[in-house]
């Protein structure tokens, strides 16, 4: 079973997939967890210098070079996935669709990089306010989301519509929107809650 956690910066993606992951193991399954981007790729490692602004590039090249860091990663999913082990993934193609069809990219130039990907069962959206985002960061932390905060509303509305069907995202992956605003331990039982029925299912 393939999983993936999306949502804006901030909005509970790694808490969860800690939670799910230590759940996951205590049902007795065997677990596999991924980050996207890896910053330690060839790809991933460019990413980390745009985001550090040491270097320049259009948002045509970052989505690019986001897509190929996925692309490395898909042999090693099939692996796992054929002896049986669950892949949760923080962040997958859709948080692609999400931040640069905000920044205006063509949809079908973004669908095409990523099209030949092993895609997903399930996608959580945890979907968390940008002011509660905010409201649980610290001061320094702050001012620069602050400045984010047109764009960030911007990403998660297309994450909203992606989840609810209006943009067709990747593959066949069923989307579920899970309220972020709640307590650590309530999206957990909310995202466990699915993941259980699936196990069982
Ligand atoms: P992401 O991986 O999506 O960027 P994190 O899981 O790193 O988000 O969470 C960002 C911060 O918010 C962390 O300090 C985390 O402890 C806190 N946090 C996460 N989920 C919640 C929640 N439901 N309620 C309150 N604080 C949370």
């Amino acid at each position: 079973m393939f999983l993936v956690l999306e949502g804006i910066d901030g909005s509970g993606k790694e808490t969860q997939v800690k939670l799910l992951a230590e759940r996951l193991v205590k049902a007795g399954q065997k677990v596999e967890l991924l980050d996207f981007p890896d910053y330690n790729s060839e790809p991933g490692k460019k990413i980390g210098q745009y985001l550090n602004h040491e270097i320049k590039m259009t948002n045509e090249e970052l989505a690019t070079l986001y897509a190929e860091d996925r692309k490395l990663q898909q042999e090693k999913i099939r692996g796992w996935l054929d002896e049986g082990r669950i892949v949760v993934a923080d962040r997958y193609a859709y948080s692609n669709l999400a931040y640069q069809l905000a920044n205006r990219v063509d949809y079908h130039f973004l669908r095409n990089l990523d099209k030949a990907l092993v895609f997903p069962e399930m996608v959580f959206f945890i979907d968390t306010s940008v002011d509660e985002v905010i409201k649980r960061m610290d001061s320094r932390k702050k001012d620069k989301y602050e400045s984010n905060r047109v764009y960030l509303k911007l990403v998660s509305g297309i994450y909203k519509r992606l989840a609810e069907g209006d943009i067709e995202g990747f593959g066949k992956a069923k989307w579920i929107r899970i309220d972020g605003d709640k307590s650590i331990e309530e999206v957990h039982k909310e995202i466990w809650k699915y993941v259980e029925a699936c196990l069982s299912g």
